[in-house]
């Protein structure tokens, strides 16, 4: 894996290969853009080519075992040990701006086990301080990361640091990873994923070189989905759906699965599927902003299939999904919203069952 391997973020990859190229890396970057477009994997990517050697690892198969000294006649019968052969010249990556997958560094980084690419997240901290998993990232983590950042790389020639999510973090934590980023020493990289850089300290954002990531195109989103195992129509039915993030894909996946359980004669299934919002009212207003997603873009394309009559039909449901969409981002009633709009959507002639069949 590589650089290659990120698909649809090709000016930020662009961007980042000549901050490696030109040697001039700042100490802390801070990757934004929406959950699910790449952020995270883009960032251990850059943290194996900073710390890539360009040159291929290789190891000479073991030795076959010496005799052994006491056996007399084993010892006597043992042919002379034949020289080591000599290996072929090690293979070198000439891309300086990338990784070169066969080094020492990058076998290590691809196992996760690299001593000096740290990632940072609910879960780590859950195994470092040996407590079960919180949805925050804490003052003791961040001391402890800073803990480590004052000490040598081991390995290579770059300690790099990648907070995971970083909106993870409260203000007391924020506050104990700035002295890092004021004072980075040198060798030092700290990049933080963030879906809403707003989350973060403005003595954060001041102190980071900011990377924008954007939405991924439909067709990049499709082909990730496919190496993932989607069927190809499948896939191309989510991407249309997933608002350029993969995150947002597999919501809309996940809901198509529920539909799919729904029996379509049974009278209570809009109160059941809306009863099934989860309790949490963030979660459950990102699944509703994704559920009226999906029923805008079943709408938009029977419209544009529609004429004569059904289409004012149409014309006026989606003026009316759209106002409940944008009504989603408001402090509402999400159960309430997402009922008003399936029970509407019923009644302007689409089904919630219609949503499982791909918009065409
Ligand atoms: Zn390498």
């Amino acid at each position: 894996m590589s650089f290659s391997s990120i698909l649809g973020q090709d000016n930020t990859v662009k961007r980042l290969r000549a901050l490696i190229g030109s040697g001039r890396v700042p100490p802390a970057i801070i990757f934004h853009g929406a959950p699910g477009i790449g952020k995270f994997l883009t960032a251990v990517e850059f943290a194996k080519a900073l710390n890539c050697s360009h040159t291929e690892h290789r190891e000479r198969p073991p030795a076959p075992p010496a005799p052994d000294e006491n056996d007399l006649f084993a010892a006597a019968a043992a042919p002379a040990p034949a020289p080591e052969p000599e290996l072929p010249p090690a293979r070198v990556h000439t891309d300086l701006s990338d990784s070169c997958g066969a080094c020492l560094s990058c076998l290590q980084a691809a196992s996760g086990a690299h001593p000096d690419i740290r990632i940072v997240d609910t879960a780590f901290q859950a195994a470092l301080l040996d407590e079960a998993e919180s949805s925050n990232l804490k003052i003791d983590t961040m001391r402890e990361l800073t803990r480590w950042a004052q000490q040598k790389p081991m390995l290579a020639k770059w300690k790099v640091f990648i907070v995971r999510d970083a909106e993870a973090m409260m203000p007391p934590a924020q506050n104990a990873l700035l002295k890092t980023l004021e004072e980075p020493p040198p060798g030092t990289v700290v990049i933080l994923t963030v879906s809403k850089k707003t989350s973060l300290l403005s003595t954060i954002i001041s102190r980071s070189c900011m990377v924008e990531f954007g939405r991924l195109p439909a067709a990049a989103l499709k082909t990730i989905l496919e190496a993932q195992g989607t069927e190809p129509v499948q896939a191309a039915a989510l991407a249309a759906l997933g608002a350029g993030s993969l995150e947002k894909a597999a919501d809309a996946a996940a809901f198509l699965k529920q539909v799919s359980a729904l029996r379509p004669g049974d009278q209570s299934k809009i109160f059941k599927f809306a009863a099934g919002l989860p309790r949490d009212s963030h979660k459950a207003r990102e699944e509703v902003k994704t559920l009226l997603d999906l029923l805008l873009a079943k709408t938009r394309s029977s419209w544009a299939a529609a004429s004569g009559p059904a289409k004012v039909k149409f014309t006026v449901l989606l003026r009316r999904t759209l106002d409940l969409r944008r009504m989603a981002d408001r402090n509402v009633s999400y159960y309430l919203l997402l009922e008003t709009a399936l029970l509407e959507s019923e009644r302007g002639g689409i089904k919630i069952e219609d949503l499982v069949r791909p918009v065409a």
